[in-house]
C-alpha cells in the first residue's frame, strides 16, 4: 500500500465528504483545507475510481437486515418476500461488488431504495439501482438538489443533474410510512441537519435506525451549508435520535464504524455541543476563522475524533461557519 491509489483503496467508506484526507493520501500529507478544496474536482473522479476495487464488507445485524460498509456511506439491505429494500445507493463504480453483496443476502429481486439524503456517496448509486429494479424515495429536497446542477462552496464542486433514472420517483416532506417484508418502516425528515434533505429511516420490529449523515460514527462530521446543513441542525438532529433511541436499538451512521448504539451517539452530540461553544465563544471575542482555528478549540476531542478525513481546521471551519 504505498501507491496513492492504493492507500485511497485501502480507505473504507469512501465519500465525497473525505476529500480532505483524500487529497492528503494523494500528495502523501495533509492540504491546507483551501488546498485540499482546491484538489476537490480531480479527486472526486480519483474516490470513483478507487470505490471501484474497494471491498464490501457486510454486518449482519437482526430481522433480516445487514449493512454493507465500502461504497460511500454506509448502506443497510432489508431482505424478504417483498423484494430488498436498501436504504442509500453507495458509489455507482461498486456496483460489481455490491451486486455480489446483494446476492449473498439471497435471490430476491432489488425492490425498493431510500435516500438519507443528497450527497453523492449515497446517492451516486442510484441509477444503477433503479434499472435493477428499485424504485426510489426520498425527501422532496433530495429529488430537488438531483434534479439540478447542485455546487458544493466547500468541495468547490459543481455536480451535474443527475439520470433519469437516478432521480427518486416518490418523495415527501415529513413522514412516511412503508410495510415491506413483515417490517414497519418508518421515514422521518430531520429539518435541516447535515443538508436540508436528511431523512432518518427506523426499522420498529427490529429496533434499527439509519440516521444517515446526521451521525458520523468516532470521526468528526462534514456539514454541507450549501444545501442548508448547520452545526445547530447537527445538534438538534443528534438530540432527536438520541430522543427517538433505547440502550437495545443498533444505530447505523451515515460514515465510521457501521454497527453503532446511544453511548456512541451520544458522545458524538456531546462532541458537536462543546466545540460549538468553544467556537462560538471565539468568535465572539471577535477573532477571525484562521485565528479560531490557530486556537485549537477542537484540542481536546482531536485524538479520538480527528483521525479521519474531516481534521481539526477543517471540522473547526464548519462550526465556525454556522456560529
Ligand atoms: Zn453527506
Amino acid at each position: 500500500m504505498t501507491s496513492p491509489q492504493a492507500h485511497l483503496v485501502s480507505r473504507r467508506n469512501f465519500c465525497l465528504c473525505c476529500i480532505g484526507g483524500a487529497a492528503a493520501a494523494a500528495t502523501g500529507g495533509w492540504l491546507t483545507p483551501r488546498e485540499a478544496y482546491a484538489e476537490a474536482r480531480g479527486l472526486v473522479s480519483l474516490i470513483k475510481d478507487s470505490a471501484a476495487t474497494s471491498p464490501i464488507v457486510t454486518h449482519r445485524l437482526r430481522n433480516n437486515i445487514s449493512v454493507f460498509e465500502g461504497s460511500g456511506g454506509n448502506i443497510a439491505v432489508l431482505t424478504g418476500p417483498d423484494g430488498k429494500v436498501l436504504i442509500d445507493a453507495g458509489i455507482g463504480v461498486s456496483r460489481p461488488q455490491l451486486t455480489k453483496a446483494l446476492a449473498d443476502l439471497g435471490n430476491q429481486p432489488i425492490a425498493h431504495l431510500v435516500n438519507t439524503h443528497w450527497h453523492f456517496d449515497h446517492a451516486d448509486g442510484n441509477e444503477w439501482l433503479h434499472s435493477a429494479g428499485a424504485r426510489i424515495i426520498a425527501h422532496e429536497n433530495t429529488r430537488k438538489h438531483l434534479s439540478n446542477i447542485q455546487r458544493v462552496e466547500d468541495w468547490d464542486y459543481n455536480f451535474l443533474p443527475s439520470p433519469r433514472g437516478a432521480i427518486p420517483g416518490e418523495v415527501f416532506t415529513t413522514e412516511r410510512k412503508l410495510k415491506l417484508n413483515g417490517s414497519s418502516i418508518r421515514l422521518k425528515y430531520y429539518g435541516p441537519a447535515h443538508t436540508d434533505s436528511d431523512i432518518s429511516v427506523t426499522f420498529a420490529e427490529a429496533n434499527i435506525v439509519h440516521v444517515g449523515d446526521t451521525f458520523w460514527n468516532g470521526i468528526y462530521p462534514f456539514i454541507d451549508y450549501s444545501t442548508g446543513g448547520s452545526i445547530d441542525g447537527m445538534i438538534a438532529a443528534s438530540n432527536a435520535n438520541l430522543a427517538a433511541t433505547t440502550d437495545d436499538t443498533i444505530i447505523i451512521p451515515g460514515h465510521g464504524r457501521p454497527v453503532s448504539n446511544k453511548t456512541e451517539l451520544k458522545e458524538f452530540r456531546d462532541m458537536l455541543v462543546a466545540v460549538r461553544d468553544n467556537v462560538a465563544k471565539l468568535k465572539k471575542q471577535g477573532k477571525s476563522r484562521d485565528e479560531t482555528v490557530a486556537a485549537k478549540p477542537t484540542a481536546a476531542f482531536d485524538a479520538k475524533w480527528g483521525q479521519f478525513v474531516i481534521d481539526p481546521g477543517y471540522f473547526t471551519r464548519l462550526v465556525y461557519e454556522g456560529v
